[in-house]
């Protein structure tokens, strides 16, 4: 299924070796809004430790944000120390090609892509045919208002059921 993730996870940093060697991951291709960073650009704690123990053990970094915002995304990586590609435009295969390109890592399925939102990065992944990790989006306010749309999606289905 082209929205199902193959994993899904708290925050990133929950991502652990034993998973990634697990499931032959090689690389990685982050998202960094609501994935990294929240709404106050704060990044996600204990990330730079993460990215280092991952860097240790072999695994790659690539960086494809669909933000048009180049200065905030070149700013988290080289806090990261990683390379990126800015307005990448998931969920189609430019950005994700590009940042394969820059991973030097022949084949999908050895590539994970970590992401919060379904519809870009997981949507994106999964037609590229490479590992997909779904993430809790970072940013509280979003989850309150993903929420409240539940909550609307909820009555509009039971009032439009009352109707037929
Ligand atoms: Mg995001």
């Amino acid at each position: 299924m082209l929205l199902t993730p193959n994993l899904q996870v708290n925050k990133i940093t929950d991502i652990t070796i034993k998973i990634l060697k697990e499931n032959n991951i090689q690389a990685m291709i982050l998202d960094v809004d609501n994935t990294l960073i929240d709404l106050n650009r704060e990044p996600l704690e204990g990330l730079k430790d993460w990215i280092d123990e991952m860097k240790s053990n072999g695994i790659k970094f690539c960086i494809a944000s669909n933000s048009l915002k180049k200065d905030k995304i070149e700013k988290v990586a080289k806090m990261l120390d990683i390379p990126y590609v800015h307005f990448s435009v998931k969920p189609t295969k430019i950005g994700l090609k590009k940042a394969k390109k820059i991973l030097g890592v022949e084949n999908n399925e050895n590539i994970a892509e970590v992401g919060d939102q379904l519809f870009t990065d997981v949507l994106g992944t999964n037609r590229m045919k490479m590992f997909s990790i779904l993430t809790e989006p970072l940013c509280e306010e979003k989850v309150k208002i993903n929420n409240i749309k539940r909550k609307l999606e909820k009555r509009v289905l039971k009032s439009q059921r009352r109707k037929f």
